[in-house]
Formats: C-alpha cells, structure tokens, sequence
C-alpha cells in the first residue's frame, strides 16, 4: 500500500492541489524552516529520447508539503526563495539530494542517467558555485557527466562572472542547459560565447504547435540553430502526440511532458525506469 513507502504524503501531488499562503512573510516564515521539518522532496521527470525511445535523463523538480498548508507550488515559493536569499540553502540541499540519489542508484547497480536540476541566478552567481557542485559529487563520488545545471538567460547578467562560471562548470565535466530558451531578452551571441551543452525549447512554444504557423516556424529555426551550433535540443511540456510527431519530424532529440509523465517521487521513478 501507499502507506510502506517513507515518503507517501507527497505522492499525490498535483499542480490542483497546491495552497497559496495567505500572504508572502509568512510564506518565507515556513519556508526558513522547510529543510529542517522534511517538508521538501524531489520529483524527477523523465526526459525521452524521442528517436530511440528510450530514457537516459531526468529534471529533478523541487516539491514543498509544508505541515500546516499543504502543498505550494514552486512556482509561488521559489521567488520568495530567491528575494530572500533561502534558495542558496535549498539549492545546496537539492544538489545534494540528487547526487545522493545518484550514489543510491550506482550502489543499486541501476544503469546510469544523468539528472538536471534548476539553478537560480543568486545560487549560480554566488562565489564557489562551481566548486560546492564539485565538493557534492566528490563526496558522492558521482560522475560530473550525471549532472546537468539548467540556468536561465535571467543568470547571464554579467558576461565575464557569467563567462567565468560557466567555464569552471564545463571544466568539471558537468553539463549546462539554458532553460526556458526564447522567452528571454538576451542577445543570441551568447550562444557563440558560452560553453553550453542543451538548449531547452519552452512550453509555451509547445503548447502553441498545430495551432499557429509563426510559431512552428520559431521552433524549426530553434532545433536547426542549435543542431548547427553542436547543441543538443529538449522540448518542454509535451502533452500531445502531434507535438511529439512535429517535434521528430524536425529532428528535436529529446522532449519531457504530461504525455510522457508527470514530475513524480523518487521511489515512483526507481519502480518505472529502473528496477525491471
Ligand atoms: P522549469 O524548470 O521550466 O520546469 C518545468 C515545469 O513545467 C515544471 O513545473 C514541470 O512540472 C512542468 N511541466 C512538465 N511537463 C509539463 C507539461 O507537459 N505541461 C505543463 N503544463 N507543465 C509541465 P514545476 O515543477 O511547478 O516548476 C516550476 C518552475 O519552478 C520550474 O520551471 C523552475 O523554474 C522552478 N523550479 C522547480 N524546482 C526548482 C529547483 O529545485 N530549484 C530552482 N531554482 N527552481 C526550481
Ligand atoms: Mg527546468
Ligand atoms: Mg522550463
Ligand atoms: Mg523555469
């Protein structure tokens, strides 16, 4: 039953269920405290190749149950986060969560996958980034390949830190993906400036395919762009079969979405993807 596994009372988490704070101070109140009542978990979303069907990576997703309001999604959590500073706690403890996990597998003997986690602009900019995700996967022993870090253009404010950071992320071995691709005002040239592996195609330009020309035509020139430029392409929030047909049809590797699965716990995702 339900009820064996540790960590049941996030099973049922559904983007409809999330509560909103009555308001944001109290919100951070809990917030500070997250960590130390266990009320944070990770969720990881399969990532499919789309041509072999098979699945070799995941994003790992941040989950809050707080004890006294429930659910509360990231979306609401995650800037409080961020003005308040907590995301540095939290990002580290994401981070050390999934190379936990990563350990946990290896000794499992599952096969290998790598995991994405979120970076926001104040863990990325903030001094020894790049060397607290080496000390994590060193304490781990986990491979830097396993690791991916998604950033978005909102992190590349400054181009030399931007340049610097990025250039010890690559020299560790680990990947870095810009989440969100074509939603940010950035200028394209960074693309020719900075050592980044994946490009992530965002949902908002999945949802519209089938429905609008203009913008089949945006995530055409996207996928070939990033093919000319050596980069690997995923697209974001897959819900329908004709998205997934579109997104072959133009040579998009990898795609994650509904249709494939939701975001789910850890003990989910090991019964489904690894235990056979
Ligand atoms: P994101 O990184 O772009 O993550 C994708 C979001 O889309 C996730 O929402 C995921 O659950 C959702 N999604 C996946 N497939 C589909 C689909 O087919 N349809 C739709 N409509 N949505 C889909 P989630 O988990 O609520 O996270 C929202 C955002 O919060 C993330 O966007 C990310 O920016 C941030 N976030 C989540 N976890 C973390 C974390 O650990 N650290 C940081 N810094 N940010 C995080
Ligand atoms: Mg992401
Ligand atoms: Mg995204
Ligand atoms: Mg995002």
């Amino acid at each position: 039953s339900v009820k064996e596994h540790g960590r049941s009372h996030y099973r049922y988490y559904r983007e409809d269920m999330t509560t909103i704070f009555p308001n944001e101070a109290l919100m951070e109140a809990h917030l500070r405290r997250a960590i130390e009542f266990n009320e944070l978990s990770l969720h990881l979303q399969p990532q499919m190749d789309l041509m072999s069907n098979s699945i070799n990576s995941f994003e790992a997703l941040l989950r809050w149950n707080n004890r006294k309001f429930g659910f509360v999604s990231p979306a609401q959590f995650i800037p409080i986060a961020e003005a308040s500073g907590l995301i540095i706690e939290i990002g580290d403890w994401i981070i050390d969560e999934v190379c936990r996990y990563q350990r946990e597998w290896q000794l499992k003997g599952y096969r290998p996958v790598r995991v994405a986690v979120n970076i926001s602009p104040k863990q990325f900019r903030k001094e020894n980034f790049a060397r607290k995700i080496k000390a994590t996967l060193q304490k781990y022993e986990v491979p830097p390949e396993l690791l991916e870090v998604e950033i978005t253009e909102s992190s590349m404010t400054n181009v030399h830190e931007t340049f610097s950071i990025l250039t010890e992320l690559k020299q560790l071995g680990v990947y870095v993906s810009v989440d969100d691709f074509g939603t940010g005002y950035s200028s394209l040239s960074y693309l020719k400036r900075y050592p980044i592996d994946i490009i992530k195609i965002d949902q908002s330009f999945i949802a519209d395919i089938a429905k609008d020309d203009k913008n089949e035509a945006i995530i055409k020139a996207i996928i070939s762009m990033s093919h000319n430029l050596g980069l690997e392409v995923v697209a974001e929030g897959i819900e329908e079969p004709t998205q997934v047909d579109f997104l072959k049809r133009h040579h998009c590797q990898k795609g994650q979405g509904y249709l494939y699965n939701k975001p789910l716990p850890v003990d989910i995702i090991e019964q489904q993807y690894f235990v056979s």
